[in-house]
């Protein structure tokens, strides 16, 4: 197990397929003007695969594949099926605007996928389509039946909390009466190239709105080696539903990730720009010894706590991966 200089054991990866996404999500994306990267600096297939085989052999367990829109990319689900089978690769997930998942469901699943993570910002189609610029609600909805029809377990529903867009969490705790998914509401966080403060909830205001609408019964924690939270159910509910202080200092001792950006650079933590470029260790073929030198130096250079915020302005979750 490779610890980082401040004792934690750093097991989780987020790796980005693609910064390219057929959503505009508001507080995500700006309409126009982003610049996407050149292919030729899109990580390929096989260099993901020597990634995490380096990285698994310095303790990594779990990884989750995002974005962007990972199922974007052309192949997402062979990608799925070589890095199901690393060895001491323990979970295998996706994070995902579930757009394609009524086609690519059960694709992934046979590939070996087991979790899977849908972004929903509303239940209101009108709300939905206004915030993510343009999509359509019953197909992120098909989307994540899909996967609970699939056998994806645990499924996510992942709720960003948005002044003006999805305050309210009665509609979130109907879904889980409805299906056996797991609502996720995730505190917004201050990244990225759009000013997009203004959305933001405090987390301990959510928490009130939730409080009124009890009482909840304690829902037992799914799997996941995230900042872990706690998780509770409606009394009689197939789903459950936890709330996520993203933002908040107080998740950073427990943070024990690393992100791979779709051009192959290692960031250490969403909070700061700090990357380290693998690239030399991948091309013109990889270099697994060396790989594993800038990967150990990654996760030493890792921040105690949250830096600060404003200093991660520059590349936005789509670019990162969120
Ligand atoms: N396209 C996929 C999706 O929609 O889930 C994966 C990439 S998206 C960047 C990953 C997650 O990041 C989404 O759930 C999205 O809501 C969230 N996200 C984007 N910007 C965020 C922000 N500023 N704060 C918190 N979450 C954010």
């Amino acid at each position: 197990m490779t610890a980082d200089s401040h004792g934690r054991a750093i097991r989780h990866v987020r790796i980005s397929l693609t910064d390219r996404c057929q959503l505009r999500c508001r507080y995500c994306l700006p309409e126009e003007g982003v610049r996407l990267l050149d292919h030729a600096d899109i990580l390929r297939y096989e260099e993901i695969v020597a990634f995490l085989e380096v990285a698994v052999s310095l303790g990594i367990s779990s990884a989750r594949l995002t974005g962007g829109e990972p199922l974007l990319r052309r192949g997402a689900v062979s990608l799925v099926r070589d890095l199901a089978r690393i060895p001491g690769l323990d979970d295998l997930s996706l994070t995902t605007n579930g757009l394609l998942l009524p086609d690519l469901a059960g694709p992934l699943r046979d590939a070996g996928l087991r979790r899977v993570n849908v972004g929903l910002s509303s239940l209101d189609p009108e709300a939905y389509r206004e915030i993510t610029r343009g999509g359509d609600l019953s197909v992120a909805l098909r989307g994540l039946e899909s996967a609970v029809e699939t056998g994806f377990r645990p499924v996510k529903a992942n709720v960003v909390l948005l002044r003006g867009v999805n305050e309210d969490p009665a509609p979130f705790l109907d879904l889980t009466r409805r299906l056996p998914v797991e609502v996720r509401f995730i505190e917004h966080m201050p990244v990225g190239p759009v000013p997009s403060e203004r959305y933001r909830v405090p987390i301990s205001e959510h928490r009130t709105r939730l409080d009124a609408l009890g009482p909840f019964e304690p829902a037992e924690r799914s799997r996941g080696v995230g900042p872990a939270e706690e998780a509770f159910r409606v009394p009689g509910a197939p789903g459950s539903f936890a709330v996520i202080p993203a933002a908040s200092r107080e998740i950073c001792g427990r943070c024990n990730r690393l992100r791979l950006t779709s051009d192959g650079h290692i960031r250490p933590c969403l909070f700061s720009t700090r990357e380290i470029d693998l690239k030399p260790a991948l091309r013109p073929r990889p270099d697994a010894r060396r790989l594993a030198e800038l990967l150990r130096e990654a996760i030493a250079v890792k921040p105690e706590g949250m830096p600060d915020p404003a200093a991660a302005r520059g590349r936005g979750m789509s670019q990162i991966g969120g």
